[in-house]
């Protein structure tokens, strides 16, 4: 049987989101419904509202999930009812190029629901990332459910299904960060914090956290970064130089995404070693460098698409470390909000007062 709850979804371009009826029907083969519990609002979800990504409006927004599966489709064996699950964007199909060659964590097919969402009138809503969970439930593909232990605070487990898998990722799948590593990030919202703390996590032995915002030098420094480098006032790569012995970063992690920074993190680090880009250029940005600085730096030069994470090896993981202490994954939650609270929370984000609001449901 159909069901109608209520869904936070993005009309049209420059209007306001609002809360509305939403159709979600009865899983079908493969597919699931999943009782939303928490959703972290992300920056994508405000890519998507303004636009940014396709013009397939009306999107229902929300994709940084923890929740309980409620009901299965035929043949799903991996989850049954009552299973505590994050959702994730990586759904691997085992088929496409990427996983036949034995690199799922690239897998570029992933799977999503086949059934549509709807408007109370049929009208068929764009689930973000193929999730869509600023929704009391939503319609999956079972892949898309991973599950961990439940004594995770759904508030908390939800994260880990987008921002800061990409971040942690960027450090320790991407970029290899290893024990004894030096390590700098530059820009630290949710993301490069989430770069820090796991960076911190494999025993990184510097961590220079570098943004423009004394706040955001502070919330790094509670995930672990050893020595921070406001921007405004330094020269960015005489810094990250002067505080590794001269020589430069092993590894350097652009969370912003811009020429500017993308180029402090090539020239700040050490020869032989890494570059990870991780935030998201716009298509206008251009660089302009001599082809021989690539070649005389040696080392790797990397993007990271979702920390080149596999949900089903990486999240019970990471949620064992956090339940133990390790991993201080709680640092995120900057506000818990209700479900008609995004529109302003979006603000926030877009004015850099909070690393994560929650919307509890
Ligand atoms: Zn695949
Ligand atoms: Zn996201």
């Amino acid at each position: 049987m159909d069901q109608t709850v209520r869904g936070v979804i993005s009309r049209e371009k420059g209007k306001p989101v609002q809360t509305v009826d939403i159709v979600i029907p009865a899983p079908g083969p493969a597919e699931v419904v999943v009782d939303i519990t928490a959703c972290g609002v992300c920056h994508t979800d405000l890519t998507y509202h303004d636009g940014g990504i396709t013009d397939n409006y009306p999107f229902l927004l929300g994709h940084e999930a923890a929740g309980t599966v409620e009901k299965v489709g035929p043949g799903v064996t991996s989850v049954e009812p009552g299973d505590f699950v994050i959702l994730n964007w990586r759904a691997v199909c085992g088929q496409c190029r990427a996983c036949k060659r034995g690199r799922p964590q690239y897998c570029f097919d992933s799977l999503h629901a086949e059934q549509k969402m709807t408007l109370s009138d049929g009208t068929e809503l764009t689930p973000a990332l193929g999730i869509g969970a600023f929704a009391d439930k939503t319609l999956v593909h079972a892949g898309q459910c991973t599950k961990v232990d439940a004594a995770a605070d759904p508030a908390v487990a939800g994260l880990l299904g987008c921002g800061v898998m990409a971040g942690l990722g960027a450090a320790v799948n991407t970029g290899a960060v290893s024990r004894g590593d030096t390590v700098a990030v530059i820009g630290c919202g949710g993301v490069g914090d989430a770069a820090i703390a796991g960076a911190a996590l494999v025993g990184a032995r510097r961590i220079i956290a570098i943004d423009t915002d004394n706040t955001k030098l502070d919330w790094a420094r509670k995930f672990g970064a050893t020595h921070t480098v406001n921007a405004r006032d330094l020269d960015v790569v005489k810094a990250v130089q002067d505080l590794t012995d001269g020589f430069g970063a092993d590894v350097m992690i652009d969370t912003v995404g811009r020429p500017e920074t993308w180029k402090q993190a090539f020239y700040a680090r050490d020869l032989a070693g890494t570059v990870v880009l991780v935030g998201v250029p716009t298509p206008d940005m251009r660089i302009d460098m001599p082809l021989l600085d690539f070649f005389s730096h040696g080392g790797a030069l990397k993007s990271s698409w979702y920390g080149d994470c596999l949900p089903e090896r990486d999240f019970p993981t990471l949620i064992e470390l956090y339940l133990q202490g390790r991993l201080p994954l709680e640092k995120f939650v900057s506000e818990r909000i209700g479900l008609g609270d995004v529109e302003k929370a979006f603000r926030k984000m877009h004015d850099g007062d909070v690393l994560r609001s929650v919307v509890i449901l």
